[in-house]
């Protein structure tokens, strides 16, 4: 009986909350991660390139076409509830990518407490902590983005680099040092976020930053 009622509840909540593919919004099946049209536009191989700092990062697409639609969905559509799909091609990148990194902590770019409060949830961690269950490796919140500042895109490429320093702080110290730490978000523009995590990460003692996120803009 107990089953029964397992199974009609995990049948009913197929019915109402299908799972859908996050970069058209097709219905798919349960167990896939894109819908057959989107997987054909999927380009080959993961683009790594250098963040402010040096800091290497990869990711399976360009900011474009669907790939730019999907991060759209996940940023303002069903909660977030694409980050687990969107991940299993985020692993992909990071396993390819960077093979013998042998991670000891995913984490993830950190919002203002203030837009965190307006959009319910960070993109950026629900990416992080989806690679976390993937790939096996424990999520933690290693920064906060304590002082508030202008949003990136609406600067120019100068500004950019000014307005997120000094802008993130380590939590914990101690739970970094010494660390091989992960560090994801969702696009990356012109590298100067991440590279100021990484950079700040690095200032509190740990072994080496590397970066994933989901596109590259090609002003990156
Ligand atoms: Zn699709």
């Amino acid at each position: 009986m107990k089953d029964f009622i397992h199974k009609l509840k995990e049948n009913l909540a197929d019915i109402f909350f299908p799972v859908r593919c996050p970069y058209c919004e097709r219905v798919i099946d349960k167990t896939e991660y894109a819908c057959e049209n989107c997987k054909k536009q999927f380009p080959a191989p993961s683009v790594i390139k250098c963040c402010t700092g040096g800091f290497q990062c990869t990711s399976p697409f360009p900011y474009e076409g669907i790939f730019k639609d999907a991060v759209s969905n996940l940023k303002f559509k069903n909660c977030g509830s694409y980050s687990k799909q969107l991940s299993f091609v985020l692993v992909n990148s990071i396993v390819e990518s960077f093979p013998q990194s042998n991670f000891d902590i995913i984490t993830c770019v950190p919002m203002h407490k203030k837009h965190l409060k307006i959009r319910g949830y960070n993109q950026a961690k629900l990416l992080a902590e989806e690679c976390s269950k993937i790939m096996n490796i424990p999520y933690a919140d290693t920064l906060e983005k304590f002082k508030e500042n202008k949003i990136q895109h609406t600067l120019k490429a100068k500004e950019r680099a000014e307005n997120v320093r000094g802008v993130y702080r380590v939590i914990n110290k101690s739970s970094v040092k010494g660390k091989k730490i992960l560090l994801i978000d969702d696009i990356v523009t012109t590298g100067n976020t991440l590279g100021e995590c990484a950079k700040t990460l690095m200032k509190s003692g740990c072994k080496s930053v590397y970066c994933a996120v989901l596109c590259t803009s090609n002003r990156f």
